[in-house]
């Protein structure tokens, strides 16, 4: 089953010297492609679409302001089960949950600045891949 996902490194990953390191992990996956990569700083307009599942929760306006705080790198992912499988190197949403092994388990402690974001099913994936690529995906 050959899927896309939308994968950010946030703002923190990119000022701990971390994006190369995470890519790493994602490119030794057997057979996934990084298919397009691109660094830039998110505007709180696209932000709101991005999240906005999210509007209204306690954490939403610090994640918004956190993840506006400085470049993030966006890569599209191919490859088979990659939605899953992106979930599943990066670990559960708060890091000290994450197991030692994935990419929150090993380099992150508070819950928001947690490194990285990947779509969670097929929806979401297709949904943030025509936010972030639009007209390239
Ligand atoms: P994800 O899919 O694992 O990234 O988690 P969610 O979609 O639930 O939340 C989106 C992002 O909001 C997370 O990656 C965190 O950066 C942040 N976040 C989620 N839940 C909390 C929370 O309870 N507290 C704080 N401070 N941030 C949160
Ligand atoms: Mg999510």
């Amino acid at each position: 089953m050959t899927q896309r996902t939308l994968v950010l490194l946030k703002p923190d990953a990119v000022r701990r010297s971390l994006v190369g390191e995470i890519i790493s992990r994602i490119e030794r996956k057997a057979g996934w492609q990084i298919t397009a990569l691109e660094q830039r700083t998110l505007d709180r307009a696209l932000l709101e679409q991005h999240y906005a599942e999210h509007v209204g929760r306690p954490f939403y306006e610090p994640l918004v302001e956190f993840m506006a705080s400085g470049p993030v790198v966006a890569l599209v992912v191919e490859g088979e089960r990659v939605i899953e499988g992106v979930r599943a190197l990066a670990g559960p949403t708060d890091p000290i949950a994450a197991a030692p092994g994935s990419i929150r388990g090993d380099y992150g402690v508070i819950v928001r600045e947690n490194l990285i974001h990947a779509s969670d099913s097929e929806e979401s994936a297709e949904r943030e891949l025509k936010i972030f690529f639009p007209g390239r995906v």
